[in-house]
């Protein structure tokens, strides 16, 4: 069985076994619209209940700073990861063959192949799937909404390692964590390595901090 611990790196190089399921997740928001749109009420966003009170404690922050940010994807099996990377590579497929009509079936696969890896997790590489990370969403005048603006991003940006959270994609970081920059991805650390990553909002990466221990070593 195995075990993760808060500061866990999951990534292409570190993937999760596929059967591995958080023993301790809990619905982190009743809206019942609020996972990736679906309406099914056994599809509420779930979290490692590690989390849930640090992200009640960052949810009342936001909303005593006139925001309100709540969860739009949390816990995903590796099933369900490889359902979303699917979507993107049939979907980034259309693009580039609407974008290269003469394309080779090939190519056209490798290429689609290609980008869908810098934007979705593939199975087993998710850090959704260790429940300690979550995409944010917000209400507005108390409308669930999943799109969020600068405002809450930028909140995000500033507040989130106070709670124990860091962006785990920062800008500028693409080609050592190998994701384009997500200002919604949010990834539960605990407050100490939080703070340490924030860095007065050079964010320094999952990836660097696990380097660096091993430099010490
Ligand atoms: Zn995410």
């Amino acid at each position: 069985m195995e075990r993760l611990s808060i500061d866990t790196l999951v990534n292409k190089e570190n993937p999760l076994s596929i059967s591995y399921v958080p023993s301790d997740l809990i619905a982190v928001d009743n809206n019942e619209y609020n996972f990736h749109g679906y309406s099914d009420p056994n599809l509420k966003p779930m979290v490692s209940s590690q989390i849930y009170i640090p992200f009640l404690d960052l949810e009342m922050a936001s909303v005593y700073d006139g925001l309100h940010i709540t969860v739009d994807s949390g816990y995903r099996s590796a099933q369900y990861q490889r359902a979303l990377f699917m979507n993107r590579f049939v979907l980034n497929r259309v693009d580039i063959k609407a974008k290269f009509p003469d394309i080779s079936p090939e190519e056209l696969d490798a290429e689609a192949y290609k980008l869908t890896t810098s934007q979705v997790a593939k199975m087993g590489c998710s850090e959704h799937q260790t429940g300690y990370a979550f995409d944010i969403a917000c209400y507005k005048n108390g409308e669930y909404s999943a799109a969020t603006t600068e405002e809450e991003r930028g909140w995000m940006n500033e507040n989130a390692h106070r709670f124990g959270f860091i962006l785990r994609y920062p800008k500028g970081k693409e080609e050592i964590t190998g994701f384009d920059f997500e200002p919604w991805h949010y990834r539960y650390v605990g407050n100490d390595i939080a703070n340490r990553l924030y860095n007065g909002g050079d964010w320094i990466t999952l990836e660097e901090y696990h380097k660096s221990l091993k430099l010490k070593l």
